[in-house]
């Protein structure tokens, strides 16, 4: 059996600043479906936050604003300690990565180069071009190589096995050997990512189905605040591939089929650099209000930044919209609607990164700790998953050094859990009549979209419940109809999906309950904040494989809830 004593799920941002940040005379191991540059973060565009006061109209700038941006920014959902032990640390934290070598866009003076974005009071995003992800996640993979981090790539993590509330290890399919694995591990820390593709328009890849905090969830593990989810404003229609936010924060406009710059409309001050969740409804209001071209988008226009200014801080915006849509942002608006862009919600865990149950961690976009509240500020996430990360490394490492040889028995559950496992890719494979995966994940898509999308009321919200109530009852005859078991995508598919569906269903409850309207969740029946009632956490379990809802007090330091202008 593989044995290691820390074992990360998951190597974006968030598992490799854990596995780097784990004490090294420990055996760490990440696990991933994907190699780790494939890893979703690689995607990230914009930039990352820390208040370095670099740019010359941000001197004034402190760890302090950040954490109020980010506070106000979240409509005061975040707990305040949170954001600001993550601002705090923004600092140090970007600094270190420079040291390791992720090569920051600079002023000319040398230091690192900051530009502004939306709701944030002073331009302190730090970022590389609009490629942040790419060079953060090449640097922290060079440095997993060379401090020999082992890597099990191409390996799904199918099972998380506990025994007495303890972590034993997991269960995963191993793609090239086709084949399920007991891995031991005296600590777990999930770093999984989002759940983006239980829509249809999202602007994240095809492998952030959310199986992996499905897995937690499975466990018995709670979820926070899962009704949160952001819709990004700026996505290339039709294709829904991210077109940054940094496109706006260098200056770019938004126009209607008027030739108008309606955010002056919503948010007469911040205008295009207010929060996501406003310009984002803005968006699709003026579209729904027959604004918009062709009833699908409005234009993000960069043409009067120049030329010079597009080649150089925006090269992969331009290199996406000659591709995907045939047009030169340098001398055509871009075509943009509104799409998923990330989940605020996740496993509920503490400012260490602990959970409740002992030996399980999580960090990065997969956790709810919470810091993004009901509405995540761009550049915050970046900066969550290498603060987080490394907070959930050194969490880990230290439960590890007091626990002990952990459960006994540990290796028998895990050799169970295999047998488990097994028995069910069996029963789909022996059901000669049944419904393929395939005609489930669109199903799920359509749903989420039209029922629990950027508006909701109680009807379409009721509908998507009962909805996916239904799809949950048919995939109860869920059939596989391949048989070779090496590389299948199948039966990841039909893995994932079970979880997708336990997470939709976490979703759709929990808009339901919170009859209110904060940050990205805005109820057209119930236009309104309301903190008297729903200033609170909204927590989801899993008992007897239903979903039931809680809650949990919000965090307040010296931030005193106040309606959000800008
Ligand atoms: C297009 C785009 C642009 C963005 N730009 C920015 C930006 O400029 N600034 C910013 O702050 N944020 C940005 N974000 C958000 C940010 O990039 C992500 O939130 C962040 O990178 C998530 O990192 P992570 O480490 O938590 O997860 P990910 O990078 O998504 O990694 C998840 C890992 O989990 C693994 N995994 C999942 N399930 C399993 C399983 N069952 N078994 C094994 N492995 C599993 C995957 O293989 C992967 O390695 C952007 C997001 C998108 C989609």
């Amino acid at each position: 059996m593989i044995r290691h004593d820390i074992l990360v799920i998951g190597s974006g941002l968030a598992g490799l600043s854990a596995a780097l940040n784990a004490d090294p005379k420990l055996s760490t191991a990440v696990i991933s479906k994907v190699h780790p540059i494939r890893s979703h973060s690689v995607a990230a565009q914009g930039g990352v936050n820390a208040a370095l006061a670099n740019n010359p109209a941000g001197r004034d700038d402190s760890p302090e604003r950040h954490a109020y941006d980010t506070i106000k920014g979240s409509d005061f959902l975040a707990d305040q300690d949170a954001a600001e032990l993550m601002c705090r640390e923004a600092v140090p934290t970007v600094l270190e990565l420079e040291h390791l070598g992720v090569p920051f866009s600079r002023f000319p003076g040398g230091v690192i180069a900051q530009r502004p974005f939306g709701g944030a009071g002073f331009p302190r995003t730090c970022y590389a071009a609009d490629r942040t992800g790419q060079v953060m996640i090449h640097t922290l993979f060079e440095q997993a190589l060379k401090r020999n981090v082992k890597l099990y790539n191409e390996f799904m993590v199918t099972k998380l096995v506990l025994r007495r509330g303890r972590c034993c290890g997991v269960v995963a399919y191993a793609y090239d050997r086709g084949e399920f694995v007991p891995i031991r591990a005296r600590a777990v820390v999930f770093a999984v990512g989002g759940y983006g593709r239980l829509y249809l328009r999202t602007t994240n890849a095809y492998t952030t189905l959310g199986s992996g905090i499905g897995l937690a969830f499975q466990a018995g593990l709670p979820l926070k605040d899962m009704e949160f989810i952001q819709f990004h404003p700026t996505s290339l229609y039709g294709k829904n591939i991210l077109i940054t936010e940094a496109a706006r924060g260098e200056g770019g406009y938004l126009l209607n089929n008027r030739g108008k710059r309606f955010m002056s409309d919503y948010a007469p001050k911040a205008m295009e650099l207010a929060p996501r969740d406003i310009v984002a409804r803005s968006i699709q209001t003026e579209i729904d209000r027959g604004r918009g071209f062709e009833d699908q988008y409005v234009h993000l226009d960069l043409t009067h930044l120049g030329r010079e200014k597009i080649m150089k801080r925006l090269p992969a915006i331009r290199e996406i919209c000659i591709k995907f849509a045939g047009l030169d942002p340098v001398e055509t608006p871009i075509p943009i609607q509104p799409a998923q862009h990330y989940s605020m919600g996740g496993i509920d865990v503490g400012n260490d990164c602990a959970t409740g149950v002992a030996g399980v961690f999580a960090a990065g976009e997969c956790s709810c700790v919470s810091v993004h509240g009901a509405n995540r500020l761009g550049g915050n996430s970046l900066l969550e998953t290498v603060v987080f990360g490394k907070i959930a490394g050194r969490s880990a490492s230290l439960y590890v050094k007091g626990c002990g040889a952990g459960p006994a028995g540990a290796e028998k559950a895990l050799r169970d859990g295999v047998r488990d496992i097994e028995k069910r890719v069996e029963g789909w494979e022996k059901r000669t009549e049944g419904i393929p995966i395939h005609h489930f994940l669109q199903r799920m898509k359509v749903l989420m979209t039209a029922k629990a999308g950027i508006f909701r009321d109680r009807g379409s919200l009721r509908e998507a419940v009962d909805r996916v109530l239904e799809m949950r009852e048919d995939y109860g005859r869920v059939i596989r109809t391949g048989r070779n078991r090496r590389y299948s995508q199948e039966i990841v598919n039909i893995f994932e999906f079970e979880h997708s569906l336990k997470l939709a269903e976490a979703i759709t409850r929990g808009a339901l309950h919170r009859e209110e309207t904060r940050g990205s969740h805005f109820r057209t029946d119930f236009p309104k904040r309301n903190d008297r009632r729903w200033l609170k956490h909204t927590l989801a379990f899993l008992r007897n494989g239903k979903v039931e809802l809680g809650s949990k007090k919000v965090r307040i330091t010296k931030y005193k809830p106040e309606e959000r202008k800008y």
